[in-house]
């Protein structure tokens, strides 16, 4: 077995069953006796908070502003000194991110320019590329049900149509990107544990 972690990121729009599936890759991956962390962005630190608050609407800020936020939050992610992925993943511990930089190139990108967040994200995409990026793919409409029995708070982000149109730059993103990224689109449609299997039997050659 190899001593670096790996590094395996979910990209969807909310409620496509992201976290659900996170945890189910983690118990896999514990059962081949390596260790394992989930994770997520915005994440709970000093910046990632601030994105949250610009999120749910109680802090105010421009597109552009609210994108290096991000971005800034990711780099602190990586490279904090407590518990920084880049850290965790040299220690040999397998990293899970519920989200990463294809998530601010999909949100984001339907209202900013593609070149100036390649660019905020560039640092972040030469520190740490994951081996893959796991791509649950639901219809929006499925989702915006998903979540009004699941949750009580309705984010910047979630409309019908606005996460149409997120869906779609992802699926366009991937196409860009499908000849330097590991990327899964995964049938998100189908039973937790049938998806789980799926996303296993693709991953699983890494700890072989
Ligand atoms: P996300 O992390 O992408 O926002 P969650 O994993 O929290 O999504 O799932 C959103 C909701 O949908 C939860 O109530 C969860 O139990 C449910 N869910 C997740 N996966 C499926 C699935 N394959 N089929 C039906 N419901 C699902």
């Amino acid at each position: 077995m190899e001593n670096t972690g790996h590094f395996f990121v979910f990209e969807g729009i909310d409620g496509s069953g992201k976290s659900t599936q996170i945890h189910l890759l983690k118990e896999h991956i514990e059962a081949q006796g390596v260790r394992c962390m989930e994770t997520k962005e915005p994440t709970d630190g000093p910046v990632g908070s601030l994105v949250h608050q610009c999120m749910t609407g109680r802090t105010s800020a421009d597109e552009f502003t609210i994108a290096t936020l991000f971005a800034a939050d990711r780099l602190d992610h990586l490279l904090n000194e407590t518990d920084g992925l880049c850290g965790k993943i040299s220690q040999g511990i397998s990293v899970i991110s519920d989200r990463f930089v294809f998530s601010n190139y999909a949100y984001q990108g339907v209202l900013l320019p593609m070149d100036w967040l390649a660019q905020l994200n560039s640092q972040a995409t030469k520190l740490l590329r994951p081996d893959y990026h796991i791509f649950v793919d639901v219809a929006p409409e499925v989702c915006m049900e998903r979540m009004a029995t699941g949750r009580f708070h309705t984010e910047r982000y979630e409309t019908t149509e606005r996460l149409t149109q997120v869906r779609e730059r992802y699926l366009e993103l991937f196409r860009q990107f499908e000849d330097e990224e590991n990327i899964l689109i995964i049938d998100g449609n189908r039973p937790v544990e049938v998806i789980a299997e799926d996303i296993w039997n693709q991953v699983s050659h890494l700890y072989e």
